[in-house]
This record gives structure tokens, C-alpha cells and sequence, in this order.
């Protein structure tokens, strides 16, 4: 096994919640709608407090769906007053869910960069990951997030998110990113990039992989196409990622396993100083090597060109 120290802080990694209108097969947070786990504002005023004594300026929202969680402006407000860099993770049928808070015009307005899921250009694989009636309402949601700009102008980004439809490893974005292109514009749609993202083999996937009797080689598949490379890459390097309650994990990964950062125990975000994650070890086990296989995976997509 290898190591993993941290090397700064450029990204705050927030979930708001494990609440989300799908319950998708490949989720690693065993999201959906019977979810009750939410953070609050007591919570986000203590990331809020955390934030004001870091340098870190880019905050990454994700949840489950975060645009459910009832405090989701609130904290959009707050970062944006502080100049902060911030994405959103959406699931696109959010949109289509809320059509009347008008979010993408919410977004637009406040500059959020949109990373949103959408594994496949096709309605078939699109609906068996994700649930019937994922794509069309994903396909309103990226034409109302075009709309509102999202696509077209330069400051609002909206990146697509691919993930494996089974256990494989993701083609390279360059491969796929003409067809995807291809596909959405017969509904009119544009989008930024592709990023392509490594199947974890935790929580929903790993039991998918278990009920197909392919956990044994998908593993072995990660360890054979480990990368070097890929070690001083991955974004724990320059990540915390913060739980519904406050607790402080090195990525959204481990919070799903109960795997804190800093070791053992549980540490709440306002016990924790910038300083004391300068150079801490990561809390690393075999998942990791979905993130150091083949180019390598992150939140951000491949970690190699
Ligand atoms: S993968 Fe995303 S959209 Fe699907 S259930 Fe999980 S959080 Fe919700
Ligand atoms: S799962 Fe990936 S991001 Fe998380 S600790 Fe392991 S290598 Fe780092």
C-alpha cells in the first residue's frame, strides 16, 4: 500500500446532505429521497467561520441533491459574498424538480460553476443507471441551464460528469467527448467539457459489484492499472471534504466509509486549524486505487491528459 500526505488546502469540499431525488445504482453515497441526514446553518455558519481563516478559495457543494437542503441559497449567498470560487455538483433532474425557484437563473446570477452527472448520451443506459425518466428531465435541465447562459458565456461553466455503466475503467474524455457533443446537440443542448470518473467500488457500486460476482476482478482491475503518476495528483492532496454534521474527512469517499481525516476520531471543523492539515497523513485503504488506476479519477475527472 502507499501513502498520501497533504499538501495545503485549495478546495473545501461541502456536503450538504445525503438527500436526493434518485437513488441511482452507482451511488456512492446511498443517496435518495428517504435520506434525512441535512446540514444545517448552525453547521454552515461553523464551515463558514472555518473557511474565513483558510486561504482556500474554491468550495465544491455536493449532497446527495444539495439544492435540497433548505439552507442551499443561504450558503450560496454567503460564499458568494466572500469571493469564493464555487461549484456545484447538480444531478440535473433537481432542476426539472424546483422548476419553479428557477435555479439556473440563481446560479448564472451568482457565477456557480455546474458540474452536473449525466453517465451516457443515451436515454437506455442513462435511465437504467439512474432511474426512468432521468434523461429527459436531465435534458430539460441542460437546456434550461443553456438558457440562463450556462454553456455559452465564458464565466458560467457547465461540465459534464461521465461515470462507467458497469466495471470498467472510463474511456478517455477525448474519445467520448465528440459523441456526447454530437448526441446532446439534437436537443439543442452545449455544454464546457467531459470529465470521465472512476466507478468506486464502495456503498451502491461495490454492492452491484458483489450481487454480479465481478468485486474480486474489478479490484484486481484497479491494482493491475495502478499509476504512479496519478499519487501526487489526486485531489485529497488539496482537499478536506466536510460531512452534514461538520466532520472533517479527506474526501467524500472516505466520509462515506467513516474513515476521518487526521486518523481514527471524528474531528468537527471547528476544532480544526489550516495549519494542523498542512502535511497530515491521508486516510488512504484499497478504494483509493479507483482514484490512482489507469489517468486517474477526482471530482475534477481524469487526472492525466
Ligand atoms: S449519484 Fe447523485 S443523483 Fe444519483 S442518487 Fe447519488 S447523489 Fe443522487
Ligand atoms: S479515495 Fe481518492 S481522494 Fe479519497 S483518500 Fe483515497 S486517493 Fe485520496
Amino acid at each position: 500500500m502507499f501513502t498520501l500526505e497533504r499538501k495545503g488546502l485549495d478546495t473545501i469540499q461541502l456536503n450538504l446532505g445525503y438527500k436526493c431525488n434518485q437513488a441511482c445504482s452507482h451511488c456512492h453515497v446511498e443517496a435518495g429521497p428517504s435520506r434525512t441526514e441535512i446540514m444545517t446553518r448552525e453547521t454552515m455558519i461553523s464551515v463558514l467561520n472555518f473557511i474565513d481563516l483558510t486561504s482556500s478559495k474554491n468550495v465544491d457543494i455536493t449532497g446527495g441533491a444539495p439544492e435540497l437542503n433548505p439552507h442551499f441559497i443561504f450558503l450560496i449567498r454567503q460564499l458568494t459574498d466572500r469571493g469564493l470560487s464555487i461549484s456545484n455538483r447538480c444531478n440535473l433532474t433537481i432542476l426539472y424538480e424546483l422548476k419553479d425557484k428557477n435555479l439556473p437563473r440563481f446560479f448564472a446570477e451568482n457565477q456557480i460553476k455546474i458540474i452536473a452527472s449525466l453517465p451516457c448520451f443515451s436515454e437506455k443506459n442513462v435511465d437504467s443507471q439512474r432511474g426512468k425518466g432521468v434523461f429527459s428531465k436531465s435534458i430539460f435541465g441542460l437546456q434550461e441551464l443553456n438558457k440562463a447562459g450556462y454553456g455559452l458565456k465564458k464565466q458560467l461553466i457547465l461540465d459534464l460528469v461521465y461515470n462507467p455503466n458497469g466495471a470498467f475503467l472510463p474511456p478517455d474524455s477525448d474519445d467520448l467527448v465528440d459523441e456526447y457533443r454530437s448526441a446532446l446537440s439534437e436537443y439543442g443542448v452545449q455544454f464546457n467539457e467531459l470529465l470521465t470518473l472512476t466507478n468506486m467500488p464502495i456503498k451502491r457500486f461495490k454492492d452491484y459489484l458483489i450481487r454480479t460476482g465481478e468485486l474480486d476482478n474489478y479490484i484486481s482491475l484497479l491494482r493491475r492499472n495502478f499509476n504512479k503518476s496519478n499519487l501526487s495528483k489526486v485531489m485529497c492532496k488539496k482537499m478536506i471534504s466536510i460531512d452534514w454534521q461538520g466532520f472533517v474527512y479527506d474526501c467524500d469517499f472516505n466520509q462515506m466509509l467513516d474513515l476521518p481525516a487526521f486518523g481514527r476520531k471524528k474531528i468537527h471543523i471547528s476544532e480544526v486549524s489550516s495549519s494542523s492539515l498542512e502535511n497530515s497523513q491521508i486516510n488512504v485503504d484499497e478504494h483509493c486505487f479507483g482514484c490512482l488506476a489507469g489517468k486517474g479519477s477526482s471530482c475534477g475527472g481524469a487526472l492525466q491528459n
